[in-house]
């Protein structure tokens, strides 16, 4: 799919002798994954150009994927290209200084918030921005280079982002991709145990979770994560935000979604929905946010916004339940 613009992204690399890598904000093992691993595959395959990955975004789950580049001078960006990936909109991009690079490409697989970019290759439907990177490699792997580092990353970002190939927009595709990155030797169970093992005290916040959930009339499960709360577990925002997973498993609750109070003077809270069988991205467009259909952000500024936007996800939930058969 796409081959012409995937072309045209092969050629622009071999236009430019620097480029540098973008991602997004809050950032996760998808885009930590890609830009990891396409960095690494240009790496390999074009060892005379200079390929850059600095954001000082650091993920604390994501630490043994390896440390980012040094900053550098300013200067330095703007005779390259840019490349951002799994970022929907401008204002989710990390690192700002892509402004400053000559020109732009956009690989994403989020719904489309706004188009921007020279080139743009956006495929809603792939269950990750990695098995875009990893098709990519795929489509031109008579010319490009991969090893087990870069597949790893690539593998990492394909895992975390499918729900470990569990979620909708896993499809053959998806299987067949990660079966190329397998191939080259990416060791599943170290790379599992670095992903999936808890800490003890973890599993008592979560213990602390299933206590305290609720759920609305029509099937939203919901957590509020105030600061007492993350103070008592001693969690960093990051941790606490992990536990929107937690919720998933409730028959009948079809959306769910954690409530998290951030650590700022607005007040802001950092709201993370998630659902199976119906959309809950109209709810996050709503309330500043966006995402995937069943997975997606928003941002609330008082408690009372937060209830507005659980009454909003309870008859969103309502109207689809009355008008759909088969979900569970
Ligand atoms: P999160 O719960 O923050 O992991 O978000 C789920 C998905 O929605 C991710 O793919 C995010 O990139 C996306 N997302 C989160 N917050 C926003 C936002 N404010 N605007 C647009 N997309 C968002």
């Amino acid at each position: 799919m796409n081959e012409a613009i995937k072309k045209q992204i092969l050629q622009k690399i071999k236009e430019y002798d620097k480029i540098f890598l973008f991602r997004h904000i809050r950032n996760d093992g998808d885009c930590v994954g890609a830009t990891k691993g396409l960095k690494r595959i240009l790496q390999l395959t074009f060892p005379e150009k200079q390929v850059y990955l600095i954001d000082d975004d650091r993920a604390e789950h994501l630490e043994f994927l390896g440390p980012e580049d040094e900053p550098v001078e300013d200067q330095e960006y703007t005779d390259a290209l840019a490349i951002v990936i799994d970022t929907a909109s401008e204002a989710r991009i990390s690192n700002k200084k892509y402004t400053l690079c000559k020109e732009l490409i956009k690989i994403d697989h989020h719904i489309p918030l706004e188009n921007y970019g020279d080139i743009m290759w956006v495929e809603e439907n792939r269950s990750s921005a990695c098995e875009m990177i990893a098709d990519f490699y795929a489509t031109f792997r008579d010319e490009l280079k991969i090893d087990k580092q870069a597949a790893t990353y690539i593998y990492t970002g394909m895992v975390t982002d499918s729900g470990r190939f569990k979620y909708e927009g896993v499809n053959g595709e998806t299987l067949r991709n990660a079966a190329i990155m397998l191939d080259c030797g990416v060791d599943t169970e170290k790379l599992y145990a670095h992903l999936y093992l808890e800490a003890f005290g973890y599993l008592k916040f979560k213990a602390e979770i299933y206590r305290r959930m609720q759920i609305t009339e029509n099937g939203v499960a919901y957590i509020y994560v105030d600061k007492a709360m993350q103070d008592e577990f001693g969690l960093t925002i990051e941790q606490a935000s992990a536990c929107v997973g937690t919720l998933d498993s409730i028959r009948g609750a079809i959306a769910w979604m954690v409530f998290i109070e951030n650590n700022d003077d607005e007040g802001s809270i950092r709201v993370r929905l998630r659902s199976r069988f119906v959309a809950i991205n109209p709810i996050a467009e709503k309330y500043n946010g966006g995402g995937h259909a069943m997975a997606s952000g928003a941002t609330v500024y008082s408690w009372s916004e937060a209830e507005q936007l659980l009454r909003d996800a309870d008859a969103h939930v309502k109207e689809y339940k009355e008008t759909h058969e088969g979900w569970l």
